[in-house]
């Protein structure tokens, strides 16, 4: 019986590499660069050698399918995006209709209201069957083995990248910790330049000593981003972009970066591009999130201390991360937002939650800057078990805030804040959007556990984010984008009802249109392979 399972994989396995050629074909087709191709294939070939059957059959699991096509996973995921969309849209111009009927015709308000309550049911039970899909379709065992390789794959090549054998002689890519900023901003600074590194295949140096979270340095909270090469030494140092001969270069902030590679945001390495885009809906988020996963690897003293706190504040699931960025922030680089405006997007987690499970409890994780508004919601939102630290916050101010206390807070936070199940924030603050990264890295795909009440998900310093028009639109009031099939579109933002902000690229017209005629557009680099680590 072993055997015929054995075959009928195989079976599986010449199919799916059927449709995979077919895939590569269509792919090709795109104008790919000759290089571009050579990665693509090797990595093909690297693919249709996986060992799944055997490893299946060893696991004595026949329930679980093959592995999906792109275009299925693509498919079920914007069904998903756009089932929201529909209801931004819906909901949001109800709400107008229901403020100008409120004088003048009360019938039509009642009615509106029996509209957005049937509807916003139906709007949950739609996005509850999407998830199901995901469960009953057979390949859920496939996503999680994916995720997990994938990120094997990469941590590896890191891990190589930063452990050269010879310090003295190996390539290096210097990087200083201290950007004028806050730690979420620092951490991206350091993102950034690990990615330069890998595009570069540099050893990344990190320069952290009197960084102002930690005079210490980076390597007595965090693991040293090297065992081997932390020394920024070398017979030949050069700013960037210097030269290829050049044993040490030193790389500026992204903000002054001048040639920029093409290793920025919100590219993603080529050779792994068609696995990422198969198995995650925001592939860049990924990326930065493996980065992430390897320079935050927590010093043991570290992890004692969040353990400890985490156990003091009963840190529990279900559980929504909420973050309310206040303070310095806004007014300069982001509007105020209330809370009711994070609470109602947490209750509506809730409510979608209820249609999977009882809820006994509805949590909340709640960080931020401003301690008042922990007051605020204990009082406000009695119903909840608001988990949070006052003392925290109160550290997170601006005189406090560059201090070893306050660096404590906050990997604490962005901790908890990441492992929550759910995320409510602002996108213009880089905590959140930090803490969203790191989420990635707890499941295979978790793009869509979030709300932000402003941005869409950036990382500072990208390159334009370009969306690609997939259905037609025709302006029907003022400030609309006409759209054609295939119009790149660059987006400025979404504004969560319906509608999206950006840049017509053929006709440079400005305005709005409707989100879910668009689809991202995946930006791939030539990153390098690390191919010796195959031979
Ligand atoms: P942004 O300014 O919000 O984009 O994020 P940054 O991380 O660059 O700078 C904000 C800094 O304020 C953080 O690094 C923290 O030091 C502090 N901060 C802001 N929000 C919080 C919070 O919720 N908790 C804690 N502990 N600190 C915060």
């Amino acid at each position: 019986e072993r055997l015929v399972r054995a075959l009928s994989d195989l079976e599986t396995l010449r199919k799916q590499n059927e449709e995979l050629q077919e895939i590569f074909k269509e792919i090709s087709v795109n104008n790919l660069s000759d290089d571009q191709k050579e990665a693509i294939e090797n990595f093909q070939t690297r693919l249709t050698k996986v060992e799944r059957p055997y490893i299946k059959l060893g696991l004595g699991n026949i329930n679980s399918k093959e592995e999906p096509n792109t275009q299925y996973e693509q498919l079920r995921r914007r069904i998903y995006t756009n089932t929201k969309e529909f209801w931004f849209y819906i909901h949001s111009y109800l709400l107008d209709i229901q403020k100008k009927a409120n004088d003048i015709a009360p019938e039509i308000v009642d009615t509106v209201n029996q509209v957005l309550s049937l509807g916003s049911e139906h709007k949950r039970s739609l996005l509850h069957d999407i998830e199901q899909l995901a469960e009953v379709d057979g390949y859920e065992d496939w996503r999680f083995k994916e995720s997990q390789d994938l990120s094997n794959l990469i941590q590896e090549r890191f891990k190589h990248l930063q452990n050269p054998e010879d310090c003295d002689t190996a390539r290096k890519l210097v990087c200083n910790l201290n950007k004028g900023c806050g730690y979420g901003c620092q951490l991206h600074h350091v993102v950034y330049c690990f990615m330069v590194a890998y595009g570069t295949k540099r050893t990344l140096i990190l320069k952290s000593k009197g960084w102002k979270y930690h005079r210490a340095g980076w390597e007595e909270i965090f693991m040293p981003l090297s065992e081997t090469c932390v020394s920024p030494n070398g017979d030949t140092v050069a700013n960037w972009p210097g030269h290829a001969e050049s044993q040490v270069i030193n790389l500026p902030i992204i903000d002054s970066l001048s040639p920029r590679p093409p290793f920025l945001p919100l590219a993603i390495p080529e050779d792994i591009a068609p696995r990422l885009t198969r198995l995650h809906g925001d592939p860049i988020v990924w990326w930065v999130g493996q980065i992430l996963k390897y320079l935050l690897r927590p010093k043991v003293k570290t992890t004692n201390i969040i353990q400890e706190a985490m156990t003091k504040l009963g840190f529990k699931k279900p559980i929504v991360g909420v973050h309310i960025r206040r303070t310095d922030k806004v007014g300069t680089e982001a509007a105020f937002h209330r809370l009711e405006e994070y609470m109602t997007a947490v209750e509506e987690y809730y409510n979608q939650l209820a249609y999977t499970k009882k809820v006994d409890k509805k949590r909340v994780y709640l960080a931020s800057d401003d301690p008042k508004v922990m007051v605020e919601a204990k009082t406000k939102y009695p119903d909840y078990e608001i988990i949070c630290d006052p003392q925290i916050s109160k550290t997170a101010g601006v005189s406090t805030r560059y201090s070893d206390t306050s660096l404590f807070g906050i990997i604490l936070d962005i901790y908890m804040l990441s492992m929550s199940d759910f995320l409510v924030c602002t996108f213009s603050s880089q905590v959140c959007r930090v803490a969203y990264e790191i989420m990635q890295n707890y499941y295979p795909d978790a793009s869509s556990k979030y709300t932000s009440l402003d941005d869409i998900y950036y990382y500072g310093g990208q390159n334009p984010h370009n969306m690609i028009a997939v259905l037609p639109h025709e302006p029907k009031r003022q400030g609309e984008l006409q759209l054609t099939v295939g119009d790149l579109v660059g987006v400025a933002g979404n504004h969560w009802n319906g509608f999206s902000k950006g840049k017509n690229l053929r006709t440079n017209q400005n305005g709005l249109y409707p989100s879910f005629k668009v689809k991202d557009k995946i930006e791939v680099a030539k990153f390098p392979t690390y191919s010796e680590l195959y031979k």
